[in-house]
Parts: C-alpha cells; sequence; structure tokens
C-alpha cells in the first residue's frame, strides 16, 4: 500500500465526505511555492496551504529557529511563567499592530483566537454587571469550526447542524458595492438595543466566502458607531494578517482602530499551529481586580509555546525584509496585469485584487454551491495541471507564498485561463 492508501485506513480529513471523497495525495516534499507527492508529480500551491505559508515550503530561516529553540527549551507552561521568545513576540509584535493593541493572549488556531475575543467581549460586560450576551456578524462570515466561531460564522454549510445550541449571534449584511447604506442601518438598529458585546468582522476581504472585499472607508463608518455605542470591535485578521492585503495588516487601511485582533494562519510562517488575540488596554482593565472572580479563566495547555514563538519571532523578521515587501508588490503587479487581461473575458463575471490575493467568478447557469459538481470539476482540472487551487463554488482565488516566482505565477494564470474554455 502506498501512503494514500494506508491513510484512509484511520485518518479522518477535514470538510470531507469519505464516501465520495477521491483518494487523500500524500506530499513528501516542499519547497518554496512547490510540493512533491509520493510519485513524484510536482504541484504548484497556490494557495499557500489554505493562506499559512508565505515564506515558502520547508524555509530554512524560519526551521533553524525552531530548532534552535527546541534544543534551548522547547515548551514551559505559561501559567505562573513566561520565557523570552513570548515576551520577544509581544514586543515585535506590538510594534506592527494598531497602535491601541496593548495586550497579547496565545493559543492554538484561529478558531480559539476568536473564542478569546467573544468570550473576552462578553465577560467584559459581565464583570461590570452589564447584561449584553449577543454578537453581531456579516452575512456569509468565516471565523472557524469551534462553538462560538462557528456560531460567529455565516456560511450555513458549516454550520447547520447545530443550530439551536449556538451563541446568539444576529447577522448584518457586508457592505460591499451597493450594500453600504443597508449595513450601516442594520447595525445602528443593532446597537441600539444595548444587547450586544461585540461585532466581529473579516477586516476588507471574506476569505471563505470566496475572497468578497468591501472598502476600508466603510467598515470605518460600522466600527465608528460600535464605538459611539460602546460595543467592542472585533478584526479577525487570521487570513488577512501578515502581508496578505499587501500592508501587514487589513486594519492598516483603516482610520479606525479595532478593539480586538484575531491572528494565527501566517504568523508562524505555516510551521507550528499557533493564534494571538490582541486587545486594548481598557480590555484588559476590566478583567484586572482584586476579585479573582474577575480574570480570564482561559488558557490551553501549549499557551506560548516557546517553539512556536521562535516560529513567529522569525516569520515577522521575515516579512519585514525589503526582499519580502517587494515579493508582495511584485505578485499583486501581476495580479493586477492577469486581471486586466481576463476581465472581460466572456466566461468572467467579476474579478478582484487585494494585495497577494487575486478572485475570480466565473459565469455559471444557476448558483454554484460551495462544495458542487462544478467547484470539484474545477479543482480537479487544477490538480491534473499540477496546480493546488481550492475554489468556492464558481469562485477561483490565487493567494499564493510571497516566494512564488514570475514563471509559477504566469502558470496558474495560464491553467485558471484554460479553465474558463475546458471547465
Ligand atoms: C481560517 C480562519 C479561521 C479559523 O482558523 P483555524 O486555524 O482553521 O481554526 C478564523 N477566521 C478566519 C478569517 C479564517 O480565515
Amino acid at each position: 500500500m502506498n501512503l494514500s492508501e494506508r491513510d484512509i485506513q484511520h485518518n479522518w480529513h477535514p470538510y470531507t465526505q469519505h464516501k465520495t471523497a477521491a483518494p487523500h495525495i500524500a506530499i513528501t516534499k516542499g519547497e518554496g511555492a512547490l510540493l512533491w507527492d509520493e510519485n513524484g508529480k510536482e504541484y504548484i500551491d497556490a494557495i499557500a496551504s489554505w493562506w499559512v505559508n508565505p515564506y515558502g515550503h520547508s524555509n530554512k530561516f524560519i526551521a533553524d529557529a525552531i530548532y534552535k529553540q527546541l534544543t534551548t527549551l522547547e515548551h514551559v507552561l505559561f501559567g505562573g511563567f513566561t520565557h523570552e521568545p513570548a515576551v520577544l513576540v509581544a514586543e515585535k509584535l506590538t510594534q506592527l499592530l494598531p497602535s491601541n493593541q496593548k495586550k497579547l493572549f496565545y493559543s492554538d488556531n484561529g478558531s480559539t483566537a476568536v473564542e478569546i475575543a467573544i468570550k473576552v467581549a462578553l465577560q467584559y460586560f459581565y464583570n461590570k454587571g452589564e447584561r449584553r450576551t449577543k454578537i453581531i456578524a456579516f452575512e456569509n462570515a468565516f471565523h472557524g469550526d469551534t462553538f462560538a466561531a462557528m456560531a460567529a460564522s455565516g456560511i450555513s454549510f458549516f454550520t447547520e447542524a447545530f443550530k439551536g445550541s449556538l451563541l446568539e449571534v444576529v447577522r448584518i449584511p457586508v457592505p460591499s458595492k451597493g450594500n453600504e447604506l443597508a449595513s450601516y442601518e442594520a447595525l445602528e438598529t443593532l446597537l441600539k438595543t444595548n444587547e450586544f458585546a461585540g461585532f466581529i468582522f473579516e477586516p476588507l476581504v471574506q476569505g471563505a466566502a470566496g475572497m468578497v472585499m468591501y472598502d476600508a472607508s466603510e467598515l470605518d463608518k460600522l466600527i465608528a458607531l460600535c464605538k459611539k455605542h460602546n460595543v467592542f470591535t472585533i478584526a479577525d485578521e487570521v487570513m488577512t494578517g501578515f502581508g496578505k492585503t499587501g500592508k501587514t495588516f487589513a486594519c492598516d487601511y483603516l482610520s479606525e482602530q479595532p478593539d480586538m485582533m484575531c491572528l494565527s494562519k501566517a504568523l508562524t510562517g505555516g510551521t507550528i499551529p499557533m493564534a494571538i488575540t490582541t486587545f486594548t488596554q481598557e480590555l484588559f482593565d476590566g478583567f484586572y481586580d482584586q476579585d479573582v472572580n474577575k480574570a480570564l479563566f482561559h488558557g490551553h495547555t501549549f499557551t506560548a509555546n516557546p517553539t512556536g514563538c521562535a516560529a513567529a519571532l522569525a516569520s515577522m523578521e521575515l516579512l519585514t525584509t525589503e526582499v519580502m515587501q517587494q515579493n508582495i508588490q511584485r505578485i499583486h503587479e501581476n495580479h493586477l496585469r492577469f486581471e486586466n487581461k481576463i476581465k472581460n473575458h466572456s466566461r468572467v463575471a467579476t474579478t478582484r485584487v487585494l494585495g497577494v490575493i487575486f478572485a475570480l467568478e466565473i459565469k455559471t447557469d444557476g448558483a454554484q454551491s460551495y462544495y458542487g459538481s462544478f467547484r470539484n470539476r474545477l479543482y480537479n482540472f487544477f490538480i491534473d495541471k499540477g496546480i493546488i487551487l481550492r475554489p468556492v463554488g464558481n469562485i477561483v482565488y490565487v493567494l499564493p507564498p510571497y516566494v512564488i516566482t514570475d514563471a509559477q505565477l504566469e502558470k496558474i494564470y495560464q491553467t485558471i485561463e484554460e479553465a474558463l474554455i475546458e471547465c
């Protein structure tokens, strides 16, 4: 048996109906934007392995930092103890973050980063003796798969089975072109009830919804409105963080600053699972009290794992190099050129670009479901051609590692053009 055959004896894969799924491709090696499977077939990782890997697979600089940390202090509990990597990450990250973000809470993945933000919003009001139990989120949002994060997510595909067991979340339209006023007014109506503790959003780009984009100026208005009503704003930058939008954070396009931010995915350059939720001083102070019951009783065994912190430090160092910033700009310009070339194609409905993110919506007859047959045809077409893309319904998006070469990008674009004809 090969790896792929041995795998399905025991392994249960994410987002997978095993009865109908194709065999899982066993990847044995990665370098830069490339991956190789057990038969030696080469793939371009055009989605940076679910948006986690900006600096390339098997990155030597990050690997060295991890090795050094593993052989110095691999892990120590973060309750009652601290360590240099966590101190350095805090010092470095707060320099990169919006200036109001002062406190960091570590966890293991994007979903837990969101859980923590939501729990902090709810408990902040509880600690003050105020009853605010609901959260506001966008339609078609994606914030993760644990319970509170799932409740905040609006893609019914992921949450349908759990209706009735979820935290109460009320949705407003995304302020995309034409919906700006509807979004603003819906938010204002909700805020006036004083029942809400927080408003969570993916700033500027809704990743899992298919790279749906909206303007920073519209988000600024929504944040300002929340501020006016003392409702906390939570920027879920799990996908957008660390350069994807062309700036370090999507929030860097805003004039307003969010109260909390959720970071994960590219935080460790796609090496070690880690997440950080960041907070204003005001939020932290809402838990700072003689009364032990007002503390945040949340933690994970591997909170602030030193090895993860070392990977995050090395990753942030890479991000801020001139070479990497130029890579981001180069990919952006390539995307714009391709967009210009393809946008009037008879099968293209819409296109959009932000930073290293390119998305193209293909014209189809009727609505396309998230994991529908057209999507599967596209997915398999790209896999056949050695390109890893995961279309969302009829939306094909590219979000490559920043180290991808121009030639590799060109191959992705060409294959998308072929798909427009053949799929
Ligand atoms: C991926 C993602 C999450 C969830 O992160 P996990 O690490 O998969 O739990 C949350 N929010 C956004 C915006 C994401 O893209």
